[in-house]
């Protein structure tokens, strides 16, 4: 069990085997053999969801996340020379100290956001932009909010190069959401605080739900999953441990 749980946490917190992307097409990033590397990203990813399972209580990630998982050109959201390992399921840096959140983490939050076609999703902490692309794959109409400025202009370049252009990028504080968009029908944060902003939670339309990793810089952090209720209440689920990069101001 104890093994069991390391092994779980080594994947949570990020780490997991490279997948390999022999014959990849070094001309560019369209189709071919990058379409292949995606494929078996996607079955990496598929297999840490089962493997998880006990933790998260999700055995299987549901066919539109898996479609827009697969969709989506992670090779276009991290530098040229990180294209090999933009296949494997890991963070990679972009820049100013910032990640590309783990395409697993990705994917088990935007299953638990519970995101359907039309929803307005805020996300916090827009980062390459990465996380954006797969909620505006689902159909969603995406605000995000990005506290460095270079980040958020380099995020909003890529997801008007691959047709995303009308994914909202604000740059400011994430404390604060995005209250003239208000309210949202989900809200995620890619950056963990201490403890829950309020007005994320203020912000949220009723049956909403926000999805965030809490917790201290460099300790232990959470995934919590906070349920707006039709009386304006919360409920409030914890979920597994993760590692996310501070939430600053
Ligand atoms: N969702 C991103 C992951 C980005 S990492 C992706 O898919 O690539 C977290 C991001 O949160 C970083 O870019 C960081 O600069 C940003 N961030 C940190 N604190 C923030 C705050 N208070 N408001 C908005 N963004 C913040």
């Amino acid at each position: 069990m104890k093994r069991l749980l390391g092994t779980l946490f080594a994947w949570l917190l990020g780490g997991s085997a490279a997948i390999g992307t022999d014959g990849g097409d070094p001309a560019g990033s369209e189709g071919g053999a990058f379409a292949d590397a995606r494929r078996r990203l996607l079955a990496d990813i598929d297999h840490h969801t089962r493997e998880t399972a006990a933790f998260t209580g999700l055995t299987r990630l549901s066919d539109p996340v898996r479609a827009a998982m697969q969709r989506v050109p992670r090779e276009r959201f991290v530098d040229e020379t990180h294209h090999q390992r933009a296949f494997s399921d890991q963070p990679l840096g972009i820049g100013h100290g910032q990640t590309i959140s783990q395409p697993f983490m990705v994917a088990l939050m935007t299953e638990l956001l519970g995101v359907r076609a039309g929803d307005r999703v805020l996300e916090i902490g827009t980062g390459s932009g990465y996380q954006a692309a797969v909620l505006a794959e689902l159909g969603a109409r995406v605000y995000s909010v990005e506290i460095i400025a270079p980040l958020a202009q380099r995020a909003h370049s890529t997801l008007r190069a691959l047709g995303h252009g009308d994914v909202e990028i604000r740059v400011g504080d994430g404390h604060l959401g995005w209250p003239e968009a208000a309210p949202f029908d989900a809200i995620v944060v890619t950056a963990a605080p201490p403890d829950v902003p309020p007005a994320l939670v203020d912000q949220l339309a009723p049956g909403a739900r926000l999805v965030i990793p809490v917790g201290l810089r460099g300790g232990e952090q959470e995934l919590r999953i906070i349920l707006k209720r039709a009386d304006g209440g919360t409920e409030v689920r914890r979920s597994v441990p993760v590692s996310f990069v501070p939430m600053t101001r």
